[in-house]
C-alpha cells in the first residue's frame, strides 16, 4: 500500500471512530453500548470477534461479555466469569497495559474455559484496558485478526474505542442509578399518598359520630354543658377541615388529563363559592361584596376542582381577616381572552418576601408553633396546582403586614354564546 493510500485509510478509520463515538454516547443501555462497541471493534480492526471483560464494582470479579455466536447482532450478551489470575484480560486489567498476541495458543495466560463456554476458538488477540479517569474498569479485546498479523495502528484504534466506550458506559451507569433513585422516590411518594388517603378516610367515620352526638348534646343540654358541647363541635369542625385538606393532598401535582372539564358559567361558579363560604363569613361578621362583569362568561373548567381552589382562597380571606370591620371582595373582570378572579381582604396582609413561598405545600407565614390560625399550609398549594392544571395562573399581592391581601386567579375564557 502506498503512503498516500495508508494516509487515506487512516483518515477513513478516524472518521469512523468519530461516528462510533457519537453512537456510543447517544445510547443509555449498557448492553447496547457493549454490542455497538464490539461491532465497531470487529469492523475497524478487521477481526472475527470482539469481547469486553468488565470488573464488578463490588466483588472485583471479572465477567467476560460476548455476543452469542448464533445471533451476532443480539443485544443480549453472554456473561462468563473469568479469573483475575490466569487470564489475559486479568493481566491487562491488573497491569493496566495492552497485550498484543499473534498466537494465543502459545500464551499460558489464555483462559481456555471462556472459549469452551462461548463456543469460540481464539487464535490471535489484541487487548487494551478500559479506564474511567484513573480506574481500570475492564478490558476491550479484538479477537482473531482476519488474514494477517495485527497491524501497526490496531492498538491505537482499539485504545480510542476503549476510552470512548468507558465514558459512554459511565454515563449509562450514572443514568441508571438516577433512574433507580427516581423510581425509589416515586415509590416512597406513592406510599406516603396511600397512607394519607387511607388515614384521612378512616378518620372521617369516627369524626362523623363525634359531630353527630355533639350536635345532639348542644341542642338538648343547658347551661355549662351546652358550652362544652359547642366546644367539642367547634373542634370537630376544625378537625373536619384538616382531614379535608389531607384528602385534597391528592390534588397536588394534578395533571391536565385528570380534569373533567365542562362549560361552567362564571356567575354560577362565584355563586356556588359564595354559598359554600357564606356561613363562615357571616359567623365572623365580615362584609362580602361581589363585582361581576355585565356579560356572563363560559369557562371550560373542572367545576369541583376550580370551586375547591376559589373556596380555599375565600376561606383564607375569612381566616386571616380579624373582626370587626372585615371586608372581603370578589371582583371578576375580563381581559382579552382571560378572566381574572380577584379575592381581596383587609386582613393581616402578607410580607413581600413570602408572596411566592405561600404557594408551596406546608408553607405558612407564621411560625408553626406560635400561629393563631388553624390549617396545614396546603390550601394555596392545592389551589395553585388546580389552576395551573387548567393552564391558568395564580399569584398574591399585598402591601405588607396589616395592609390586607389580594389573590388573583387568571383563567382562559370565551364569551358565553346564548
Ligand atoms: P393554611 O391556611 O392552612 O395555613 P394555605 O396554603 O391556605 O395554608 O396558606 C398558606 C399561608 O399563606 C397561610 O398560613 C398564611 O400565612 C398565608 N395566607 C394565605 N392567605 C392569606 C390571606 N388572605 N391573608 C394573609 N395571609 C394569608
Amino acid at each position: 500500500m502506498s503512503t498516500l493510500d495508508a494516509h487515506e485509510q487512516h483518515l477513513a478509520v478516524l472518521n469512523r471512530l468519530v461516528e462510533v463515538s457519537l453512537v456510543l454516547n447517544s445510547s443509555l443501555s449498557i448492553d447496547r453500548i457493549l454490542t455497538q462497541l464490539m461491532d465497531a471493534t470487529t469492523t475497524i480492526l478487521e477481526a472475527e470477534s470482539a469481547s469486553v471483560i468488565l470488573r464488578d464494582v463490588n466483588t472485583h470479579e471479572l465477567h467476560f461479555l460476548a455476543m452469542p455466536t448464533n445471533s451476532a447482532h443480539s443485544e443480549k450478551l453472554v456473561r462468563i466469569p473469568v479469573p483475575m489470575e490466569g487470564s489475559i484480560a486479568g493481566s491487562i486489567i491488573r497491569e493496566s497495559k495492552p497485550i498484543v498476541l499473534n498466537d494465543v495458543t502459545q500464551d499460558p495466560r489464555h483462559y481456555r474455559d471462556a472459549d469452551a463456554k462461548s463456543g469460540f476458538q481464539t487464535r490471535s488477540l489484541l487487548g487494551v484496558p478500559m479506564r474511567i479517569k484513573d480506574r481500570v474498569v475492564g478490558a476491550l479485546e479484538a479477537v482473531n485478526k482476519i488474514g494477517d498479523h495485527w497491524a501497526e495502528n490496531d492498538q491505537f484504534y482499539l485504545e480510542i474505542l476503549a476510552s470512548q466506550a468507558a465514558i459512554a458506559l459511565e454515563n449509562a451507569q450514572l443514568v441508571q442509578k438516577l433512574q433507580k433513585a427516581n423510581d425509589e422516590l416515586a415509590q416512597l411518594d406513592k406510599l406516603k399518598s396511600d397512607f394519607i388517603a387511607i388515614a384521612s378516610h378512616e378518620l372521617r367515620t369516627p369524626l362523623g359520630v363525634i359531630m353527630g352526638y355533639a350536635s345532639f348534646l348542644k341542642e338538648e343540654a343547658k347551661g355549662e354543658l351546652s358550652d362544652h358541647a359547642t366546644a367539642v363541635l367547634n373542634s370537630a369542625l376544625r378537625m373536619r377541615d384538616l382531614i379535608a385538606d389531607m384528602t385534597n393532598l391528592r390534588f397536588l401535582n394534578l395533571g391536565e388529563s385528570e380534569l373533567m372539564r365542562e362549560a361552567v358559567s362564571l356567575a354560577q361558579l362565584i355563586d356556588l363559592a359564595k354559598g359554600d363560604t357564606l356561613s363562615v363569613i357571616d359567623t365572623k361578621g365580615h362584609q362580602l361584596s361581589i363585582e361581576m362583569p355585565d356579560e356572563d362568561l363560559a369557562l371550560d373548567v373542572d367545576r369541583a376542582k376550580i370551586l375547591l381552589a376559589i373556596n380555599n382562597i375565600l376561606n383564607n380571606a375569612v381566616k386571616f381577616t380579624p373582626t370587626p370591620f372585615g371586608k372581603i371582595t370578589v371582583r371578576c373582570t375580563t381581559r382579552t381572552d382571560e378572566v381574572w378572579i380577584q379575592i381581596s381582604d383587609n386582613g393581616v396582609g402578607i410580607p413581600q418576601k413570602d408572596l411566592d413561598d405561600i404557594f408551596k405545600a406546608f408553607y405558612q407565614v407564621e411560625d408553626h408553633m406560635t400561629r393563631r390560625h388553624g390549617g396545614m399550609g396546603l390550601g394555596l398549594a392545592i389551589a395553585k396546582s388546580v389552576i395551573e392544571a387548567h393552564g391558568g395562573r395564580i399569584w398574591a399581592e399585598s402591601d405588607g403586614p396589616d395592609k390586607g391581601s389580594t389573590f388573583i386567579i387568571s383563567l382562559n375564557c370565551s364569551k358565553q354564546e346564548n
